[in-house]
């Protein structure tokens, strides 16, 4: 394994903090996240991590600090910053795909519009998506017509289409019954072991052990630990960590 500076982190925090009026809800975030690592981020309810997700998604501005994504300081706005948001894909916990488009337009529809690629082309590469994540024969269907696991599956292969970076998971499975999680976890297993880069919320732990390269616990707004899955699993250093573990295990 080769030892890369920080500055040849693809995702990078430096300083980051964001407040909803007095709410201080990201602190002084810092976070590299290398080409092909990937990273599960834990903590509770309220401690910010789908606020960190989406700051890196440019969802949400940031106060202070900066965020970049392959050495591209994330703009304010505008033509680059679609383009930019391009490179970072975002599967959310509910599905979010458009209801009045068939299952195939969802996935085209980014690389058509953003991406200026033709249609016969888009729909070559979104269905050789769909075959992927295992969902090809339902194509021409409605997303109402796919049960919850399918439809995230769609949602993955949405993102991918446009031929992201980085690949943000903000707790994909929550919302789906329990008999499903385990299909839409199996995609993105697969996604890490093919070396994308993935930062990813979830309470999946058996994902975290599976599949991060690092594990890091959120707390109020803070990082509190980074550390390799097997250490915070066996040995989490702060309190906050060890009661969150034990509730969870
Ligand atoms: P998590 O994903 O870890 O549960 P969030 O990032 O969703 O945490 O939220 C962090 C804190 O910020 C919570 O206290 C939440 O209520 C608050 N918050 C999130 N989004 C907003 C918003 N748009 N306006 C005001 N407060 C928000
Ligand atoms: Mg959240």
């Amino acid at each position: 394994m080769t030892i890369q500076a920080a500055s040849d982190a693809l995702v990078s925090l430096n300083g980051v903090n964001k407040h909803f009026g007095q709410l201080h809800v990201l602190k002084d975030i810092n976070l590299q996240v290398k080409k092909g690592e990937v990273v599960v981020v834990i903590g509770p309810s309220g401690s910010g991590k789908s606020t960190l997700c989406r700051a890196i998604n440019r969802l949400e501005t940031i106060d202070t600090g900066e965020i970049s994504i392959d050495g591209k300081k994330l703009p304010e706005e505008g033509k680059e910053l679609a383009l930019l948001r391009a490179d970072v894909g975002m599967v959310f916990q509910s599905f979010n795909l458009f209801a009045h488009k068939t299952i195939l337009e969802n996935v085209t529809l980014g690389p058509i519009k953003v991406k200026k690629q033709d249609k016969a082309t888009a729909d070559k590469d979104a269905m050789a998506l769909l075959e992927r994540v295992g969902v090809g024969q339902q194509a021409p269907k409605m997303p109402a017509q796919l049960s919850g696991g399918q439809q995230q599956r769609v949602a993955i292969a949405r993102a991918l289409a446009m031929k992201p970076k980085v690949m943000l998971f903000d707790e994909p499975t929550s919302a789906l019954d329990p008999e499903m999680i385990n299909e839409v976890l199996d995609v993105m297993v697969q996604l890490a072991k093919e070396g994308m880069t993935m930062i990813v919320v979830t309470h999946e732990m058996g994902f975290a052990r599976k599949a991060a390269d690092r594990v890091v616990f959120m707390a109020d707004g803070q990082i509190v630990e980074d550390a390799k899955p097997e250490e915070f699993f066996t040995n989490p250093q702060s309190n906050r960590a060890k009661d969150f573990l034990s509730k969870l295990l």
